[in-house]
């Protein structure tokens, strides 16, 4: 067996839970790398740069429609309209000004995306993401006024030894905002995330190896 498929059924078998997505993040990894997954059924998959995925995905998604695509890295302005098209879930809905945009091109293009709203659940000043305190209002503008599909909130937790208490926290606003998605866990923490009804984990390294 291809050690990426084996990989991906010690994820499976970790999770176990049919309605927990992985999301196998393909970024910096070439076609013939990830192809095996793709061949393999799998049709969850997450990249973090516009540009890559519409060269990678863009003929895939053609020619296998049931495919899923998730933007899980920051998104520019300047590519809002190109990301809309090509991704059918987007997990770093980070600012108003990025909200509109989008709803425009929701509106102009005829689509509708399913989208996260990334909150700095640390209130870390490097780290992209809503403010805690702001995720209420921001949320309900999104949605109301902007009619956009707010599926759940993303995190990712700061680095360090509390990361289920940050899990948590965020599985709390979830929840009061009655949000059924919940956007958190990576290689190295899906398995706490679990803990904490995770509904989409983003694993990376642990499918694919290590990026360069
Ligand atoms: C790269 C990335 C991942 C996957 O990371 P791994 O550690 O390789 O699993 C998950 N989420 C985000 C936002 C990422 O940028």
């Amino acid at each position: 067996m291809n050690f990426i498929i084996d990989n991906f059924e010690k994820i499976k078998a970790i999770v176990n839970n049919n309605k927990i997505n992985i999301i196998a993040v393909s970024k910096s990894f070439q076609h013939d790398h990830i192809k095996p997954l793709i061949d393999y059924g799998h049709t969850h998959f997450g990249e973090n740069k516009v540009q890559e995925a519409t060269n990678k995905w863009l003929n895939i998604k053609n020619q296998i429609p049931e495919i899923n695509l998730h933007l899980i890295g920051r998104l520019q302005s300047n590519k809002a309209k190109e990301a809309i098209k090509l991704f059918d879930y987007i997990h770093s809905l980070d600012s108003l000004k990025l909200a509109s945009l989008l709803a425009k091109f929701e509106q102009s293009l005829n689509l509708k995306r399913k989208y996260f709203i990334q909150v700095n659940i640390g209130a870390e000043k490097q780290k992209n993401g809503i403010q805690i305190e702001q995720v209420d209002e921001f949320y309900y503008y999104c949605k109301k006024t902007l009619q956009l599909n707010i599926v759940g909130l993303m995190a990712i937790p700061p680095l360090g030894k509390d990361i289920s208490k940050y899990f948590k926290l965020l599985m709390e606003f979830n929840q009061s905002l009655g949000l059924s998605e919940l956007s958190m866990g990576m290689s190295s923490d899906f398995r706490e995330a679990l803990k904490y009804e995770t509904t989409f984990v983003r694993i990376g390294s642990a499918i694919f190896g290590n990026r360069s």
